[in-house]
């Protein structure tokens, strides 16, 4: 299974440019999508799921154009949306029910067994009775993910479903995720370069709507080694740095700002040399972007 996304681009009404001509390979396994708000991640998602169109470009999911092929394409797909919208106050099992019908499990016995099974799965068993609405953010997501499963997809998306969750909660969410079979793609937008991290062996990083990298994000920090440095500076310190260096990241180190610059050459002035990390590159790939475009 491989989906193959050429050239796609989307302006919307207003003029923002939420998609410049994006193209991407994406195969079997947890793909994330890295990108800022505001990058276009969702319009990506929204478009793949079939939910809104492009203006340009093309989406084949093996030999299923997803443009054109719809129906054909949401037999095959599992959504779980940024915003899941207003959770009503049924039972998880209910809703899951519900669901399965709309997907067109018709027969009752194969949909108990299968709604069943699915709560098993999210670990959400002992609280199928409950309803959805009372759920924390985590189980809801979890929930989600049940839905997304009726059907056994092969093209799976799951749009920012880390923000808001607490450490633990996302701990069991990635567990989850990473259950999921190898053979169909997930594609994963998030902010969090955690989650890319932890989960996914192929990336793109988008931003203002286009792709600045696609590919392994271990290769992307093997590709730093040697141009990150960090030092821990004051914070009365970190105006002039700003001006003085290309500060890719700063993060409060038992208060201090530790800053990580990008530098081809040793930069002198203390810093001393960092193990690059993702972050490091999410951050120095937009900052590069942003400074070609001024
Ligand atoms: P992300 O999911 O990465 O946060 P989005 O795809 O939601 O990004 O948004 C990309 C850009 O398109 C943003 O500038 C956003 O304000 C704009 N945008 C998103 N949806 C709409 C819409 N329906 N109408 C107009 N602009 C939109």
């Amino acid at each position: 299974m491989q989906l193959i996304i050429e050239h796609l681009s989307k302006k919307y009404p207003n003029g923002v440019l939420a998609l410049d001509d994006v193209s991407l390979t994406i195969p079997n396994g947890m793909y994330g999508l890295l990108g800022q708000n505001g990058a276009g991640k969702s319009t990506l998602m929204r478009t793949l799921a079939t939910l809104q169109d492009a203006d340009s470009g093309t989406a084949m999911l093996d030999n299923l154009d997803i443009l054109n092929q719809k129906d054909a394409v949401r037999r095959v797909l599992g959504y779980l949306p940024q915003e899941f919208g207003v959770y009503p106050k049924v039972s998880a099992t209910d809703l899951l029910d519900h669901f399965a019908i709309l997907k067109g499990v018709t027969n009752s016995r194969e949909r108990s067994e299968l709604v069943t099974a699915l709560l098993h799965r999210v670990n959400l068993y002992d609280v199928r009775k409950k309803a959805v609405s009372s759920y924390s953010g985590g189980m809801k997501q979890r929930f989600g993910i049940a839905q997304a499963l009726i059907g056994n997809p092969k093209l799976i998306i799951v749009d920012e479903p880390t923000a808001g969750l607490d450490p633990g909660e996302r701990n069991r969410f990635y567990n989850l995720l990473s259950e999921i079979g190898e053979n169909v793609i997930v594609i994963l937008s998030t902010h969090i370069v955690q989650d890319v991290m932890e989960l996914c062996n192929n990336m793109a990083i988008i931003h203002k709507g286009k792709v600045l990298y696609s590919g392994s994000p271990l290769d992307s920090v093997a590709a730093l080694k040697g141009k990150i440095w960090e030092k821990s500076i004051t914070k009365s310190e970190l105006p002039t740095y700003q001006q003085q260096y290309n500060i890719i990241s700063n993060k409060l180190v038992a208060g201090k700002p530790l800053v990580h610059i990008f530098s081809e050459t040793e930069p002198g002035n203390e810093f001393q040399p960092a193990q690059p990390d993702l972050e490091d590159v999410f951050f120095s790939t937009i900052e590069k972007s942003n400074f070609v475009a001024a």
